[in-house]
């Protein structure tokens, strides 16, 4: 049997934490004012992924919703105790176009308050929801600047109909917005083709090989490059109910649930990962 050399490259690993309900995709099928009466399945993907991090001695930042933390302060306060990174996805997945500045200002306060409220840190990291920071909502920096937030990770340099700036920079950047500036850290794009392909997660993590995935963060690597994963815990619970949604949806949705567990258990084999902000600092950024 052979060992694999680990690479120094601290790749970043993160989980966006939402329902399964409460997915861009299934908007057509549960209405904000349907979640309560939804029964929660996040503890069955949180238990796998908590469970996975500590055999393989690994943190991540999982990026909450509010509306699921001020639910959940007990499994928030696992992640904290476990050593991961409490960061925020808003509040209750809204995309930043729909919400408008002022809005978004009351988004991220109310997030915060939820995480400060289940024992976690004031979070410095931020994901909009579905990527929806994009030229059209540039002015989210200026409020993340605004409230001390100090990495973002919500702009997805990729060509995609409803989201994505395919021109952004891939790699960690700086981006200047009223009051200051803050990093960008996009999840993970591969160069090829001449354009940038999402290998960093979600749906693309489960269509793609894991040969592929290997092959991308290797070259990255090899670049001295981290990427940035993600994934959600409901992509680790294949046992899910089954929603009625056009056939695109349950497509994006349900297809290799049960690769996801076994794919970044392989990944965590064979590449160093930490939280976001660890990623960071390992590539000398102050956060
Ligand atoms: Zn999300």
């Amino acid at each position: 049997m052979t060992t694999v050399a680990r690479t120094e490259v601290l790749h970043a690993l993160s989980f966006d934490v939402e329902e399964y309900f409460q997915v861009a995709n299934f908007r057509g099928a549960f209405g904000r004012d349907d979640w309560d009466g939804v029964p929660s399945r996040l503890d069955v993907g949180m238990d796998r992924i908590l469970a996975l991090l500590d055999r393989r001695k690994a943190r991540a930042t999982f990026f909450w919703l509010g509306w699921v933390a001020e639910r959940h302060p007990a499994l928030v306060r696992r992640c904290v105790d476990a050593g991961h990174e409490i960061a925020s996805h808003g509040y209750e997945h809204l995309f930043l176009q729909d919400l408008g500045r002022d809005r978004f200002v009351e988004d991220l306060a109310r997030t915060e308050a939820a995480l400060v409220a289940a024992g976690a840190p004031r979070p410095i990291g931020f994901r909009a929801s579905t990527f929806s920071l994009s030229r059209s909502t540039w002015w989210a920096f200026d409020v993340l600047v605004e409230r001390g937030y100090r990495y973002d990770s919500s702009v997805h340099p990729v060509s995609h109909p409803t989201y994505g700036v395919p021109d952004f920079d891939p790699g960690i950047s700086r981006v200047g917005a009223a009051g200051g500036s803050i990093l960008e850290f996009p999840v993970a794009t591969w160069r090829a083709l001449g354009r940038n392909w999402p290998v960093g997660g979600g749906g693309y993590f489960r269509l793609l090989p894991l040969w592929a995935t290997r092959r991308a963060l290797a070259s990255l690597e090899s670049d001295g490059r981290p990427a940035a994963l993600y994934l959600h815990p409901w992509e680790l619970d294949p046992e899910q109910p089954r929603v009625d949604a056009p056939l695109s949806a349950r497509f994006r949705h349900y297809l290799n649930l049960d690769r996801t567990l076994p794919r970044l258990e392989a990944l965590l084999e064979r590449f160093r990962f930490g939280t976001m902000a660890e990623s960071l600092r390992a590539r000398g950024f102050e956060v």
